[in-house]
């Protein structure tokens, strides 16, 4: 993807936060889990963005914050310049025709009494779009694109295997023509050789629906195929964000370099060193002082104890939070 001068981001997070309070049994706020802290991001028109992290780094709650599936804590969250965080209900229900969602296992988001028809129609009659003919003809014309029969119309979710459901998943999310979808871990639940099917069909439809993606997943693999840009989280911060090549080629934060020396190598007979880090994530509800990686980070310091590093921008568009640079 080309970017021009001066063009502006679709969609930019600033600062975002979220926190969620543990109550005990009498309802009182006894700790807080810091699911995301202090993340900012942006993202381009026509552009896909890969999110990627161990499982619990916020990476999925970012994605439901920034929908207000969840409500943020703090931040902001700007598409087209319109802060998401601070519209009414209604103009945010308005707003969520442009903004779609397709997730990690669409068949328990998929009503299993309903026909596949009537599930894509739905979100068309939510935004009062077209005639029942229209919106019938409409259903039928994405069924196609996203490579399912006309048939499918009139069966239903159990029907249908796990990756033609995330077909429909598709279908639900584009046929308000939206222009960004958030994907929150869409291919994580299939089998391999379905997930580039899934990701093909993403790239696909990408250019002729115009559409943006922020591509949440925790495998680097599967995001390398899709996005311009990654960035990497880790315990509900932002450690490296670079575009997707650069990340490739020289990844420069401890947590970046650990992801990718799990990756196997296509040709066996190259030997890559696997970096393995120390101990287990720790909790979001006791995250650590200073860099939030330095209890499993090989090259820690003192410093980073006790100093959170701040972000900084080492080439261009490639950002790290690290000591070390
Ligand atoms: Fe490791 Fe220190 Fe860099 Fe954190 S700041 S990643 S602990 S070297």
């Amino acid at each position: 993807m080309s970017l021009t001068v001066d063009q502006k981001p679709l969609l930019e997070i600033k600062r975002l936060t979220k926190h969620f309070p543990v109550k005990n049994p009498i309802g009182l706020t006894e700790a807080t889990v810091k699911a995301v802290n202090d993340v900012s991001l942006h993202l381009y028109e026509g552009e896909t963005y890969g999110l990627v992290g161990e499982s619990g780094c916020g990476k999925s709650t970012m994605g439901r914050t920034i929908l207000r599936l969840t409500e943020p804590t703090d931040g902001k969250a700007l598409f087209n310049g319109t802060d998401i965080f601070q519209l009414s209900s209604k103009q945010l229900q308005k707003m969520r025709q442009d903004l779609q969602m397709v997730f990690q296992d669409p068949y328990s988001s998929l009503n299993p009494r309903k026909r596949i028809g009537d599930i894509i129609e739905e979100p068309m009659i939510i935004h009062k779009l077209g005639s029942k003919k229209e919106r019938i003809e409409r259903v039928m014309d994405i069924l196609q694109k996203v490579g399912l029969q006309p048939e499918a119309y009139y069966r239903y979710p159990h029907e249908f295997s796990g990756g033609q459901r995330q077909r429909i998943g598709l279908a639900r999310a584009l046929v308000v023509n939206p222009k960004l979808i958030i994907c929150d871990e869409p291919v994580s639940a299939l089998d391999v050789s379905i997930q580039s099917q899934i990701i093909n069909l993403l790239e696909d439809i990408q250019e002729e629906f115009n559409l943006s993606y922020l591509f949440i997943a925790h495998d680097l693999s599967v995001v390398r195929h899709i996005s311009d840009r990654i960035g990497v989280m880790y315990l509900g911060k932002m450690m490296e964000e670079a575009p997707t090549d650069l990340l490739f080629a020289a990844p420069s934060h401890p947590y970046t370099q650990a992801l990718l020396s799990a990756i196997p190598l296509p040709n066996p007979a190259i030997k890559q060193e696997r970096i393995t880090l120390r101990g287990e994530i720790p909790s979001p509800m006791n995250p650590p002082s200073g860099c939030i990686f330095h209890t499993r980070c090989p090259f820690v310091m003192d410093v980073c104890k006790k100093e959170l590093p701040a972000t900084k921008e080492i080439t261009d568009g490639h950002f790290v939070a690290c000591h070390l640079h």
